[in-house]
């Protein structure tokens, strides 16, 4: 889950983003209204944090470029304004919910939680191999009854292997799709195979069935059983 926060005040933009990436999502920080609406229209986001009082153009213009452009990321406005007529005005413009600093962050994490819900309506929010279980909302990862301590990465990485069960994930899909980074020169195989590693030891480290397989030369395969004759690594 990936979630953009743009915001000006440096402090409050690196205590979210840590309060954040402990909750194992995935973070970037935009300073201006021009650097989050590039990012938000250059890679995927599943929430963006905007804030209204920013440097050049403010999260209002922001918000209606984004919307404008038919982008659907849920938007939740951060702001100190808290008239009535600013609420209007952004809820209008296509924010989806607005919070009013300073907030508890306990309370900007329900409302993380909701939207993403929402967003997610038509979608599944659990994912399930064997005995392995992965809650979308809430963020926790069980093997059995032991829940699974994973890093944003790890977390990232098994939610793609889920969502392809039993589907050979090659190497280059897995740099496309979760470390997002096709422009890099230098080949991400090493960092990708010790994330697996770390990742399998986890999944796989306290018994039962093997569910992470590595196919040589291939890529992964997360699945309770090998298909026949998978030469398996
Ligand atoms: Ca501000």
């Amino acid at each position: 889950m990936r979630i953009l926060i743009v915001e000006d005040e440096p402090k409050l933009a690196q205590a979210l983003k840590q309060g954040l990436e402990a909750e194992r999502y995935e973070v970037k920080v935009a300073a201006t209204g021009e650097d989050g609406f590039f990012l938000v229209s250059t890679e995927v986001f599943d929430l963006m944090l905007l804030d209204l009082m920013l440097p050049g153009r403010d999260g209002f213009e922001a918000l209606a470029a984004l919307r404008g452009r038919g982008l659907q990321t849920p938007v939740l406005i951060t702001s100190a304004r808290d008239a009535v007529e600013d609420r209007i005005r952004a809820l209008d413009a296509g924010a989806d919910d607005y919070l009013v600093k300073p907030f508890a962050f306990p309370e900007l994490l329900a409302r993380i939680r909701a939207l993403i819900r929402r967003g997610r309506a038509d979608q599944v929010l659990r994912l399930k191999a064997a005995d392995l279980e992965m809650d979308l909302v809430t963020r926790k990862v069980c093997r059995g009854d032991q829940v699974l301590d994973l890093t944003g990465r790890e977390f990232e990485l098994l939610e793609y292997l889920l969502r392809h069960d039993g589907q050979i994930v090659s190497r280059e899909m897995l740099v496309r799709d979760v470390w997002h980074e096709v422009q890099r020169a230098t080949p991400l195989d090493n960092v990708i195979d010790v994330h697996i590693a770390r990742l399998r030891k986890k999944v796989d480290g306290g018994g039962g069935s093997k569910l992470i397989h590595t196919l040589r030369g291939v890529g992964f395969v997360l699945n309770e059983n090998l298909p026949e004759g998978t030469p398996a690594g």
